[in-house]
C-alpha cells in the first residue's frame, strides 16, 4: 500500500501563521487535533476527502 499525502495549508486559529498539514486522502472523514507547529497550541481539523480526492480542511481552536 502506497501512502499519497497531501499537503493542504491552513492558517492557525490561534496565531493566523501559515502552517502545513499532510493529509492521508485514503480516509474521507477524519477529526484529529494537532499542535501548530509555529505556536505550539493544539488545532482541531476536521477533514473532507471527496470521491475526486479533494481535500476540504475545517481548523477551529480547541476551546471554542
Ligand atoms: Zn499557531
Amino acid at each position: 500500500m502506497t501512502l499519497n499525502l497531501i499537503e493542504q495549508f491552513y492558517h492557525c486559529p490561534y496565531c493566523a501563521e501559515r502552517v502545513s498539514l499532510l493529509v492521508d486522502p485514503s480516509e474521507d472523514s477524519q477529526d484529529l487535533i494537532e499542535d501548530c507547529e509555529v505556536c505550539c497550541r493544539p488545532v482541531c481539523f476536521a477533514i473532507q476527502v471527496s470521491d475526486q480526492g479533494d481535500v476540504d480542511l475545517q481548523v477551529r481552536r480547541e476551546d471554542d
